[in-house]
């Protein structure tokens, strides 16, 4: 019977850890044999189970299983845990899933299933950064009218009503799917899904005639090519702060080292090597 995890998704963090337990190269991409460190082929060591919330419309779909779709609160994850007999719960979500973070604390507590939370490090300002940080998506709005007239706003599609109100500014936001009003009367919406890079970035705030960036603190192993594009062009940039993590819960700040973890907790027999960190 292979040991079961449950990795809740919808990041670049969670497709590759899939992808690494499930010896895949690339999520989706099959390898030509066993992981090396596997075991035979035909013995499968490790059931990996992604979970999706389903607000991409066509999501990029990680290695191994994959489940879309709310579990129903703390209860329906914690039942969910218990029907599918899961042995351990990554929870690789955005670090702005806040909902979803506290739910996955509470369902695991409740079902005895250990949790780790794989996050990447935040991003932090460079000589020359003008950065303006702020605890929420209410503040950045609150801060925006004396930086600039011309906001590029990356914070995703279902944060834009924060901004509804200001009329005063002109928007491009640029999303994966189309945002849902209320959103600001003057924006243009960008349909882009990245990665992106440093010449379409600088090439996007000049041909916009942008005068300052609006963020999440997203984060990821390098700073943004949308933050160097801004200081290089002496943008200010407001950062919206991560919301916090549930207490005593233990965090993974990569992927190899989320392997690690899992492998103490679930055997090395059912964990394939990840390689030095
Ligand atoms: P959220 O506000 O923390 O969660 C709201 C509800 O969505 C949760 O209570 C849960 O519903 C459901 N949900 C969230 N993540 C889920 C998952 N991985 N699998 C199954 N159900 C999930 O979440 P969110 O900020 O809307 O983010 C939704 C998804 O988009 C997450 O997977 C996240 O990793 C990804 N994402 C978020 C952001 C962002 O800025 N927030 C950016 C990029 C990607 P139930 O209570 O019914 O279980």
């Amino acid at each position: 019977m292979p040991r079961h995890l449950l990795i809740l998704g919808g990041t670049t963090e969670a497709r590759a850890l899939a992808a690494a337990l499930t010896g895949t190269a690339q999520a989706g991409t099959p390898q030509a044999g066993p992981s090396p460190a596997g075991p035979p082929a035909g013995t499968p060591p490790l059931r990996v189970t992604s979970s999706l919330a389903g607000r991409v419309a066509a999501p990029r779909l990680p290695a191994g299983e994959v489940r879309i779709g709310g579990f129903g609160g703390p209860d329906g994850l914690a039942a969910w845990l218990r029907a599918e007999a899961v042995d351990a719960v990554v929870d690789a979500t955005h670090p702005f899933a806040a909902v979803m973070s506290g739910n996955a604390a509470v369902a695991a507590a409740a079902a005895g299933v250990p949790l780790l939370v794989l996050r990447r490090p935040g991003w932090a300002p460079v000589a020359g950064d003008r950065w303006h940080r702020v605890a929420s998506l209410g503040a950045a709005a609150a801060a925006l009218p004396a930086l600039g007239r011309r906001v590029f706003l990356t914070t995703g599609r279902q944060g834009i009503g924060a901004f509804a109100h200001l009329d005063g500014l002109h928007f491009v936001a640029r999303s994966v799917d189309p945002p849902e009003p209320p959103m600001p009367a003057s924006t243009d919406v960008l349909l882009d899904r990245g990665p992106f890079t440093l010449d379409g970035e600088r090439a996007l705030l000049r041909a916009h005639r942008i005068d300052v960036v609006v963020t999440k603190d997203s984060g990821g192993a390098a700073t943004a090519p949308k933050l160097t594009a801004a200081r290089e062009l002496g943008l200010p940039v407001v950062v919206v702060d991560r919301p916090p993590l549930p207490a005593g819960v233990p965090v993974a700040a990569s992927v190899p080292a989320a392997v690690d973890w899992l492998a103490q907790h679930l055997g090395r027999a059912a964990v394939p090597d990840a390689g030095p960190q």
